[in-house]
């Protein structure tokens, strides 16, 4: 059987003309199981029952299992998924204010290999379906109905989402679409670690969510020890990239860096990201690392941070220092996985 969830908006139109069905029940169809959550088509009161049952023939529709939840003190949920295969992947729900932003993962494991990031001891296990990229999404908004919906969706988890091209897209296509999960594209964001040639061609698809870059380094001697795809895509390549890419107006590249001590947080190193960065249209999020046991890096002196975003503002950049949440629930950045990898027990 087929999962509904995630399976692409015109293929479903296609198959309902081959039934004789109008393409608008496709709208219904999604609305119930985007919007309204239902997970039985018997709820989906205004198609006809022929329809219920013949889609039911067909498909189910399945989200990942909550298999433990772990709450942080700042608020923050960390997720811990199953899926049908027996994986487990993470998603954390961090609330404030005025937004609800769910990251999610889009790979178990992930086989980037950066150095500061503890998904990558996994490696790459699988590739989640668009199913289960969604549906992470509809879970949490299963389990928060009391606290209100996901404003803000941001592909930071477990994984590189280009390395996981058509599920990815797949998926965003659903989150951004006016006929199933409704959100603007201005509030999702895919994170990359700097596939040039899979960024090219996401400039060509037609999603628009926000880009953001995991940089974390400002020569490719440092680059290509933290993260070694930069010795496939070296950092020339990927900013002549960017520079091409097609931002709409009053858009902006988010530039991630991982501030780490003593490898990437010198006086040199923020005259060097603002060269890189000048002829792009970005801002910069500084994040201070988070450390984990194992990991060789520390993060810098607070002060040494502040000397580093300084520079960076006195050259006009919009730079902020983003202290990670979930931090005390291993939430952080970099930091999924590592409950599943353990199997040390979530509360
Ligand atoms: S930082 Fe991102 S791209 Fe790098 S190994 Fe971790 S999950 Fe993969």
């Amino acid at each position: 059987m087929i999962n509904l969830i995630g399976y692409p908006e015109e293929k479903l139109k296609q198959l309902f003309t081959d039934w004789g069905i109008p393409a608008y029940r496709v709208g219904q169809v999604f609305s119930w199981i985007y919007l309204h959550r239902v997970q039985r088509f018997e709820e989906m009161t205004n198609l006809s029952k022929d329809l219920r049952a013949r889609l039911a023939e067909h498909f189910v529709i399945a989200l990942p299992r909550i298999a433990a939840k772990t709450h942080s003190q700042d608020g923050s949920i960390k997720y811990l998924f199953e899926l049908d295969n027996g994986s487990q992947v993470e998603s954390v729900w961090m609330p404030d204010e005025t937004r609800k932003t769910l990251c999610i993962s889009s790979q178990v494991g992930c086989r980037l290999a950066c150095s500061f990031c503890l998904t990558a001891t996994m490696g790459l296990k699988s590739n989640l379906t668009a199913g289960e990229i969604i549906g992470q999404c509809l879970a949490v908004n299963n389990d928060q109905r009391e606290e209100g919906q996901i404003t803000n969706i941001v592909m930071m988890g477990m994984g590189e989402p280009l390395d996981n091209y058509e599920e990815v897209c797949q998926a965003l296509r659903l989150m951004v679409s006016p006929h199933a999960m409704k959100i603007s594209n201005r509030k999702v964001t895919l994170s990359t670690a700097g596939l040039v040639d899979r960024i090219r061609q996401f400039a060509q698809e037609n999603i628009h969510v926000n880009l953001a870059i995991s940089l974390n380094a400002t020569e490719d001697a440092t680059r290509d020890q933290i993260m070694p795809i930069n010795k496939k895509y070296p950092i020339k390549d990927l900013m002549d990239c960017l520079k091409k890419y097609p931002l709409k107006p009053t858009r902006r590249i988010t530039f991630e860096y991982v501030l780490l001590k003593g490898i990437n947080d010198s006086d040199a190193d923020a005259v060097r990201l603002g060269k890189l960065l000048s002829a792009i249209r970005c801002k910069i999020n500084l994040i201070p690392f988070n450390g984990y046991e194992g990991s060789p890096y520390q993060p810098p002196s607070e002060e040494r941070i502040k000397s580093f975003q300084n520079y960076l503002i006195q050259k006009k950049f919009s730079a902020f220092i983003r202290n990670n949440r979930g931090t005390d629930i291993l939430g952080a950045c970099g930091q999924l996985a590592a409950q599943a990898m353990t199997g040390s027990p979530a509360q």
